[in-house]
């Protein structure tokens, strides 16, 4: 017998969910539900655009709603975000973000895919940098929007982790004067000490002004003070110091979390450390 299967979140984790879903099942009603205004992007190129490697912000989106109701018969609705899930009543209710509309959707099965947000600790005086994170096509793109349109020469990079290494290296490719800062004795933790030497001489190599063992204390105007006591100037700055799973829903709906941590090979970065919050509700 069909089955509706509702998806909340609608890039790698839901859109994959809904493609593989399709393939086990012809028949199954397949909704997949993303607050954003793109499903299926390409994350992993979002720091590419920075340096103009990814000409245009739409060359990052991979499928559209439209592709994926003629390919794959998914009905992937943007701007729509889950607001809660009944469990007894098998039942999600959704808010249209453009319109503030709300309505409801039943499931047989529900897979939530809502994936984790850019962490952005509360520094005294962030309100006084101009301050980015990037999660998203949106994100890099008013980023990429503000960079070019102001007359920014100098980027801060906080978190030497793998999006913030990206980021510097498509920072640098772009002619910017680029500092990244790191709290720990070295960027990309997942390496060993010794290991990292290499791409610290590389980033210095590069010109970039690394600064390792040393931490954010608080900002002033267009400027990061460190605990050293070291003034960074900093027209822009982009934080990029880990991520938080986005759990509120799962736990607002009594769910137990499964979180599994993968590893996988990326282009730049070699490793990439993946977290996946999916739980899957009967
Ligand atoms: C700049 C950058 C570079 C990266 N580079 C790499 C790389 O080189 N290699 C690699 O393996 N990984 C990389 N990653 C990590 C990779 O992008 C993530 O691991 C992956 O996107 C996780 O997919 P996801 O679907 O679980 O979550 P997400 O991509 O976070 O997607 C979840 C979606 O769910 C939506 N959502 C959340 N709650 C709701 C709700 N209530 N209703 C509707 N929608 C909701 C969100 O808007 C979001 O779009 C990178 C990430 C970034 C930000």
């Amino acid at each position: 017998m069909s089955k509706k299967i509702l998806i909340i979140g609608g890039v790698a984790g839901g859109a994959s969910a809904a493609a593989r879903l399709r393939r086990h099942s012809e028949e199954d009603q397949i909704i997949m539900f993303e607050k954003g205004p793109h499903v299926s992007f390409s994350n992993c190129c979002l720091p590419y655009h920075l340096s103009g490697v990814v000409e245009k912000a739409d060359d990052l989106v991979l499928m559209s709603p439209e592709k994926f109701a003629s390919q794959y018969r998914i009905d992937a609705r943007t701007n729509q975000e889950v607001v809660t899930i009944n469990r007894q009543q098998k039942t999600v209710t959704i808010k249209k973000l453009l319109s503030d509309e709300v309505y409801s959707e039943s499931y047989d099965k529900l897979i939530l895919s809502p994936g984790a947000k850019p962490i952005i600790p509360a520094i005294p005086g962030i309100d006084k940098v101009n301050a980015f994170s990037i999660r998203n096509v949106v994100d890099i793109d008013r980023l990429n929007s503000y960079i070019k349109g102001s007359d920014a020469k100098n980027i801060t990079v906080i978190g030497g982790g793998f999006i913030g290494v990206e980021v510097v290296e498509n920072l640098k490719e772009a002619g910017y004067n680029v500092t990244l800062v790191e709290a720990m004795p070295q960027i990309m933790r997942p390496f060993d000490y010794e290991m990292v030497q290499i791409l610290h001489k590389e980033l210095l190599d590069q010109d970039v002004n690394l600064i390792v063992a040393d931490k954010v204390v608080k900002f002033e105007d267009n400027i990061t003070i460190l605990a050293s006591g070291k003034a960074i100037p900093s027209d822009v700055v982009v934080m990029a110091i880990g991520v938080s799973p986005e759990t509120n829903l799962a736990l607002d709906a009594n769910l137990k979390l499964v979180i599994k941590v993968a590893l996988k090979l990326t282009k730049t970065t070699v490793l990439m450390t993946q977290i996946f919050t999916q739980s899957v509700m009967r």
